[in-house]
């Protein structure tokens, strides 16, 4: 089948491009390497818990993160950690999953080549099972530089020159997020309820995600690095892991040092660090190539659904 747009990355960035496309009659195929949608909006389920280790709650930055709260405020609670703070209690990839509801999407799907024939944009994924996926419009809903990894296995060309060079300003910091369940009666130990502000160089902050949850049996934590924690441990975060734990021991107290479970993320592109200040990014291709994601505008769920919805209006302006 031939589509009018394949978009790759299912992060808000890319529902949100997807959901506008389709609702104006074009065919649209979602194709995200992970198993589910929602990108850096990710749940975990844990030891009888659910943890949201990326976003952690939703607010009203702007007009599209204020459209969101409403359009899904059946899932949604105020969070009592933050004023205007939105989370669902079953977990925030729920608002993903419901923004994918009727979209095609291939799950599991790592886009790990592109290329343009005289008809249309023929994507492969890394899997033996992933079928080549052919489409009119091509947009790159992911991270600057792993978009640049796509566009690389393009023929050398200016058009592909002149996008990379643009998407090679865009520089992303990391995160190392720890994942702690404590029995529920230590809640009461913690310094700080709801927020927690981490002090020195390693814990940024965190967030007492079991506060989230309906009937929490359990105290559930995720702990946040500074970028520059993250980065000294990338080749090495299962240590850089226990290190996280041990700083927020020490900072919380003694009757956090016996935890029931423990895992840890590596968030390789978690925040845009230099986000490029324009919408979105216009190949100057024969078929429409356009990227786009939180890195165009911010570091935020608004700047993502912005940018999403940028993409959206530039396609179907074309007709
Ligand atoms: C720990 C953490 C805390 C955060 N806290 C907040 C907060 O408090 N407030 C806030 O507004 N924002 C926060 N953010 C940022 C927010 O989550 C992001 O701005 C937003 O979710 C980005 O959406 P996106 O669609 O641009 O990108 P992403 O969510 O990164 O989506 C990109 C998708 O592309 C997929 N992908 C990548 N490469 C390929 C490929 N080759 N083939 C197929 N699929 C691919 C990925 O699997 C992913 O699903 C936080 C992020 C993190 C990590």
């Amino acid at each position: 089948m031939l589509y009018d747009v394949a978009v790759v990355g299912a992060g808000l960035a890319g529902l949100s491009i997807a959901q506008q496309i389709q609702s104006h009659g074009r065919t649209v195929v979602l194709l995200d390497k992970s198993r589910g949608v929602g990108g850096r909006v990710a749940t975990r389920r844990l030891h009888d818990a659910r943890l949201d280790h990326g976003l952690p709650y939703f607010q009203a930055q702007g007009p599209h993160t204020q459209h969101l709260i409403e359009q899904y405020s059946e899932l949604l609670q105020p969070w009592p950690g933050k004023p205007g703070a939105y989370a669902a209690p079953i977990g925030n990839t729920a608002i993903a999953k419901a923004m994918a509801a009727g979209l095609t999407l291939h799950s599991q799907y790592c886009v790990t080549e592109i290329h343009l024939d005289s008809l249309a944009w023929i994507l492969q994924g890394a899997a033996m099972d992933n079928p080549p996926i052919m489409a009119r419009a091509l947009v790159l809903a992911i991270p600057a530089p792993q978009a640049i990894a796509l566009l690389d296995t393009l023929p050398p060309s200016p058009a592909q020159s002149a996008i990379i060079q643009a998407l090679a300003r865009v520089v992303f910091d990391p995160c190392l997020t720890v994942m702690v369940g404590y029995p529920l009666s230590r809640q009461e130990k913690l310094p700080q309820r709801g927020m927690i502000q981490g002090r020195g160089t390693k814990l940024q902050w965190g967030i007492e995600d079991s506060s989230k949850r309906e009937q929490p049996n359990q105290l559930s934590l995720c702990l946040h690095s500074t970028p520059a924690f993250a980065e000294d441990h990338h080749h090495d975060w299962a240590t850089g892991v226990n290190i996280l734990l041990a700083d927020w021991i020490a900072q919380a107290g003694p009757a956090f040092s016996d935890p029931l479970w423990v895992q840890g993320h590596r968030w390789r592109y978690a925040f845009p660090k230099t986000p490029l200040g324009t919408e979105v990014v216009v190949g100057q291709f024969a078929m429409p190539l356009l990227c786009c994601g939180d890195w165009c505008l911010g570091s935020t769920a608004e700047a993502a659904l912005a940018s999403g919805q940028a993409a959206g209006d530039w396609l179907l302006a074309q007709g």
